[in-house]
């Protein structure tokens, strides 16, 4: 593992965050986690895209070009000497004294890159449990911001109630994960909730639509109500960490028959061709 704070390599467990540091502070700040297979960085640039979207929605001068960030990102992933690795790009306001105006210093930046979060072949082949929970995070959840506690929250309670993801609800629709998009299948239709600011725009939901368009799977992008979650055929969660993660059991309810469906498999099958193929 391998550490990067303002300019200088450092050791994982370094004390390097001055107290006054704003994404410590407020969580005043934007990030990514990218997924490095065999040594290649998955979707790069559409994690660089979206960073760079959040940092103006935020209106946050990342004090780098896109080019110059891409290339300090491998630079230090090479470094690392990993290959199947996680790079977490962390950008906040900077270090000022604490006061929740804007600051006039420059941004902070930090990166870790870390061995890779597997799940284990048992949670792969027989799918996880999720538990619906009321979704009561702010009104732009486009925004990959540091501010967590909701999505913290929802994960914690998923978890101890024997669950791996927590399914949100907004206004009686299901938004996503607390770190996930959710989809499920019907009648061999995908269907997820369409972009809006109420969801992250999850780059493994954009990999698995463009596979449906390659595998001519119907893709449906339409907002569905928890009852149409747990009657659906096949339910799924994408994201960097989990790629394409079946579903067999909503809120202690069975979904299927109970096993990663076909549509599920095949989706997890072509992501896997995908990272093989780049
Ligand atoms: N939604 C939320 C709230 C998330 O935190 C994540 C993880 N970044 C996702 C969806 C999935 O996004 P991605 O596929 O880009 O990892």
């Amino acid at each position: 593992s391998l550490a990067y704070f303002n300019g200088n390599i450092i050791g994982i467990d370094d004390p390097v965050i001055p107290i006054d540091e704003r994404g410590h502070q407020f969580g005043d700040g934007v990030y990514e986690v990218i997924r490095f297979y065999q040594g290649k960085p998955f979707m790069l640039k559409e994690h660089l895209d979206r960073l760079f979207m959040s940092a103006k929605a935020i209106k946050l001068e990342i004090g780098k070009e896109q080019e110059e960030l891409e290339a300090l990102m491998l630079e230090l992933a090479g470094k690392s000497g990993l290959a199947d690795a996680d790079l977490y790009v962390q950008v906040t306001r900077g270090v000022a004294p604490r006061n929740h105006l804007f600051p006039k210093c420059p941004a902070s930046l930090s990166i870790t890159v870390k061995p890779a979060r597997e799940l284990s072949h048992q949670v792969r082949s027989e799918g996880v449990h999720i538990v619906l929970l009321p979704d009561e995070r702010w009104q732009n959840c486009y925004i990959k911001s540091l501010n967590l506690l909701p999505n913290v929250l929802a994960k914690q309670e998923a978890f101890e109630q024997g669950c791996f993801e927590s399914v949100l609800v907004r206004d009686g629709m299901i938004t996503e994960g607390s770190s996930t998009n959710v989809f499920i299948v019907k009648e061999g239709k995908v269907q997820t909730r369409p972009l809006s600011r109420y969801i992250l725009a999850g780059i493994t939901r954009l990999a698995v639509k463009e596979i449906t368009g390659e595998q001519g799977i119907p893709f449906i992008e339409r907002a569905f109500r928890p009852e149409e979650l747990l009657e659906a055929d096949e339910v799924f969660l994408t994201s960097t960490t989990s790629e394409v993660l079946a579903v067999t059991a909503a809120d202690g309810r069975q979904i299927g028959d109970g096993q990663p469906g076909p549509v599920t498999r095949r989706l997890y099958e072509c992501f896997q061709q995908k990272i093989k193929a780049m």
